[in-house]
C-alpha cells in the first residue's frame, strides 16, 4: 500500500484515466477481457501518464517488451501503476532488472531529446528502480514511460518463445490498435530479437522489413562485437531491435549499444530541442 504522505508519480497525479489516450487504452484492455478465457489475466499497460508521455518536451519512446512476471510485478493487472507507484510492493520489494535498464535507457533519450550529451556509465548506474526511488519522486523519466507487452496474460517463470508467439499471434488486431493510439512516438524501441522478430512478423507497427534486413549497429565491447538492428515505420520513425532490457550485460555495453544506435538513426529521429533540424551534432 501507499504512503499517503509521500508524493507518488508526477505532478498530473492518478488522473489518468480522464486523459484521451488513457481512454483509449481503456476501450482496448476492454476488448482484452472480453475475449480472455475465465480466469485469465489480463496485465493492463501503456503510458504510464499519458500527459507526462504525450508533454513537448518528452523523448515519447515506445517500448514493446514481451510479457510481465520477470520484472517484479508477477500478480499485478496493471503496469502502469506498477511503474507510477510500485504498486503491489513492500518498500524492499524487488521490481527486476528489466526496469533499471530501462530507466537508464531513457536517460540516453532524454537527453538526447534536450540536445545534451549522453550520461556516463557511472550516473546511470546511479539510476535504480526500486520502490523506494519509484515513490520518492526521484525517477521522474518513469512518468513519461510507455511498456505494451505482447504478451498481456503474463507467463510463467521462463519466457517461452512458442507461448509468446501465439498470444501475440492471437491478439494481433488489438495489439497493433493499441500501438497505433502511440504513433506520435519519435521511437520505438523492441526489448529483444524476439519482439522485433514478431512485431515486424505481424505487421504490429504497420509493414516492416523482415529483421534480418535491419540496419545493424555494432559496438566493440572487448574483444566482442555487441549488435542491434534498426529500421523505420512506413511513416518514418525509427525502431530499434535492442537486447533484452533484463540481458546480463554490463551497464558500459547497454549505453554504448544504444548511444550506438541513437547515432545511427539519428537522420530518422526528429530533432532534438538542442539541436535545430540539419545541425549535426557530436
Ligand atoms: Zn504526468
Amino acid at each position: 500500500m501507499t504512503d499517503a504522505t509521500v508524493r507518488i508519480g508526477c505532478e498530473h497525479g492518478p488522473t489518468r484515466d480522464g486523459h484521451p489516450l488513457a481512454r483509449a487504452e481503456k476501450q482496448i484492455f476492454d476488448a482484452h477481457d472480453r475475449r480472455a478465457a475465465k480466469g485469465q489475466r489480463v496485465v493492463a499497460d501503456g503510458a504510464v501518464c499519458p500527459a507526462c508521455w504525450s508533454a513537448p518536451e518528452s523523448a515519447r519512446v515506445v517500448f514493446v517488451l514481451k510479457e510481465v512476471n520477470h520484472d517484479g510485478s508477477a500478480g499485478l493487472d496493471d503496469l502502469r501503476e506498477f511503474l507510477r507507484t510500485a504498486e503491489g510492493l513492500g518498500p524492499k520489494g524487488r521490481m527486476g532488472a528489466t526496469w533499471n535498464t530501462v530507466a537508464r535507457w531513457m536517460e540516453l533519450f532524454e537527453a538526447e531529446r534536450a540536445g545534451h550529451p549522453a550520461p556516463a556509465v557511472d550516473a546511470l548506474e546511479q539510476i535504480r528502480v526500486t520502490p523506494a526511488t519509484v515513490r520518492s519522486g526521484r525517477l521522474p523519466a518513469l512518468n513519461r514511460l510507455c511498456v505494451v507487452n505482447l504478451n498481456k496474460g503474463g507467463g510463467g517463470a521462463t519466457a517461452n518463445a512458442v507461448r509468446l508467439t501465439l498470444a501475440a499471434s492471437r491478439d494481433a488486431t488489438l495489439l497493433s490498435a493499441q500501438l497505433a493510439l502511440y504513433r506520435d512516438a519519435r521511437l520505438y524501441v523492441c526489448g529483444g530479437g524476439d519482439v522485433a522478430e514478431i512485431v515486424a512478423g505481424l505487421d504490429l507497427l504497420g509493414p516492416l522489413l523482415p529483421l534480418s534486413a535491419w540496419r545493424e549497429v555494432g559496438v566493440s565491447i572487448g574483444k566482442r562485437k555487441a549488435r542491434a538492428r534498426w529500421t523505420t515505420t512506413a511513416w518514418g520513425v525509427p525502431v530499434i531491435a535492442a537486447p533484452h532490457p533484463a540481458a546480463r550485460k554490463s551497464t558500459r555495453e547497454l549505453r554504448d549499444l544504444m548511444v550506438a544506435c541513437l547515432a545511427a538513426i539519428e537522420p530518422a529521429l526528429g530533432p532534438s530541442a538542442g539541436a535545430p533540424r540539419g545541425d549535426h551534432r557530436r
